[in-house]
């Protein structure tokens, strides 16, 4: 069957509630019309109607423009439910806990980097470790791992990593509140002491970037970026100690839904009331998820500023090198939102989806409040990427939220069937772009025509008002891992 779609205006699709009978919201779809068509050739608008099923599900089961197949819900997928009736479902945050992005900015120009982009690509490749399963920058004790769990990126930062104006333009501070260690498995311990401090493989990546174009000069300049200044996004998660707290949970509410009284269109979407014991434990090793996340990327920002420093001999200081934002795109909060004219507080879940909140609201760092928060969109590592700031139309319509990157638009597989990674290499090499992959054979994997065209995306959340756009980044140097 094919999901059926209304047309609400330019950027907005309808499923209706009328599709399906277990449905209890309907659907909302942000795309153009090429987006749209991307997004019918897989499963997810499926998806987006299933997850309109969950117990609980307040307004809408929203989808970005980035959207596309994943477990449960779909990547790109963004659902609130009620923290009184409501459930928290594992598989809509994600197995990759707090994966997010942070944006570095640097007071050089690509003038002055250009000559020695491959000695800085070469410095950045060694010191921040990449590769499956790789070892990161950082073995903990176990005493240390829970500390981390506890107390995210400020535990970081006490430790040398960094300094404490980036955790004022992290979200949440880099540290999410209600942590408990004791939800947290043994597996996932021995998984996370010694991954602290690394990039993994696939999609995860530390790039080098250029202010390419400016769209709105005075949001620009709130957030320290202008022409030609050379930038460096890290795009990494929680790595193995998150994905085993997912899989602990998946397992576990699985095994409960019977118990629960569930009965759901698709045993993926498995969750938890978010009064029981059990939703709140996975809440509380969700944070823990979490805090581990914020802090390797304090770690490996740590990392690139040392390479950085290396290379041009500037101090890796703030002055130097702020931290612009950080910001998660698989996560769940507990937020306020005036649905139906009442204040209402709910679980919202963004998987493969970014806070947005906009101008004036109390969680945007003081420094940015006059123009929103910011929002980080990698691209792909051939085309550009952007910076936008959260808008007012992301509060009425979407809880707070907007689009991750671009989204897949070709399998892994068929990927590697379009292009070999060695072509991939010479293609960017041939545009200037320096690249140092860990995994050779996975970097095909993650070429620019894996993905949709990260442009026509941010179109579409600008156009629709969930944010609005700031600067395009185009890429340099390209670390994966
Ligand atoms: P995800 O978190 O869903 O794995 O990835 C988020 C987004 O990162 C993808 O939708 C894609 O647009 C973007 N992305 C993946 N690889 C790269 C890369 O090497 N460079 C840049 N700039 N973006 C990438
Ligand atoms: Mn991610
Ligand atoms: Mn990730």
């Amino acid at each position: 069957v094919k999901v059926p779609l209304q047309r609400i205006d330019a950027y907005r699709w309808r499923i209706p509630q009328s599709y399906q009978p277990e449905m209890r919201v309907p659907g909302i779809v942000y795309a153009d019309d090429v987006l749209i068509e991307q997004i019918r050739q897989d499963n997810s608008l499926q998806q987006v109607a299933n997850v309109a099923t969950l117990p609980g599900i307040v307004g809408y089961s929203l989808a970005m423009p980035d959207i596309h197949w994943g477990y449960g819900f779909p990547v790109g997928g963004v659902a609130a439910t009620d923290v009184e009736t409501g459930v928290v479902s594992p598989g809509g945050i994600g197995f990759d806990i707090n994966c997010g992005v942070r944006l570095l900015a640097t007071g050089l120009s690509y003038q002055e980097v250009k000559g020695k982009a491959d000695r800085l690509a070469d410095e950045l490749f060694q010191h921040l470790p990449s590769g499956v399963g790789g070892k990161g920058m950082r073995s903990l004790s176990e005493r240390e791992l829970r500390e981390v769990m506890v107390r995210g990126a400020a535990w970081a930062v006490e430790q040398g990593y960094g300094f404490p104006e980036d955790l004022e333009v992290t979200e949440e501070g880099g540290c999410l509140t209600g942590a408990s260690p004791e939800a947290v498995s043994t597996t996932a311990i021995q998984r996370g002491v010694n991954q602290l401090g690394s990039l993994g493989a696939g999609n995860h990546f530390c790039e080098v970037q250029v202010v390419d174009y400016i769209y709105d000069e005075e949001a620009a300049r709130a957030l320290g970026l202008y022409k030609d200044q050379v930038v460096t996004t890290i795009h990494c998660g929680s790595r193995g100690f998150g994905h085993q707290i997912a899989e602990d949970y998946i397992r576990v509410a699985e095994s409960k839904q019977k118990d629960f009284g569930f009965k759901l269109v698709d045993r993926q979407l498995a969750c938890l009331p978010l009064r029981s014991d059990l939703g709140k434990s996975y809440l509380g090793a969700m944070a823990c998820g979490a805090n581990f996340a914020w802090a390797n990327r304090q770690l490996l920002m740590h990392g690139v500023r040392q390479a950085f420093s290396r290379v041009f001999g500037r101090q890796a200081r703030p002055a130097e090198m702020p931290l612009v934002y950080d910001v998660c795109h698989n996560i769940a909060k507990i937020e306020e939102y005036r649905i139906n004219g009442e204040l209402q507080r709910v679980c919202v879940h963004r998987k493969g989806a970014t806070r947005a909140f906009p101008a004036g609201h109390p969680a945007v760092p003081e420094k940015y409040r006059a123009v929103g928060q910011p929002v980080l969109i990698p691209g792909d590592m051939g085309r550009y990427s952007f910076v936008l700031v959260g808008a007012p139309g992301s509060m009425e319509q979407s809880f707070g939220t907007t689009c991750h990157g671009a989204g897949r638009q070709r399998s892994r597989t068929a990927a590697k069937k379009a292009i070999s990674s060695k072509d991939l290499m010479a293609q960017l090499e041939a545009k200037g772009i320096a690249v140092r992959v860990h995994s050779k054979g996975l970097l095909a994997e993650e070429a620019p025509l894996a993905y949709k065209d990260a442009e026509q995306v941010v179109r579409v959340v600008h156009n629709a008002g969930l944010a609005r756009l700031v600067v395009r980044l185009r890429p340099i140097i390209v670390v994966k891992g």
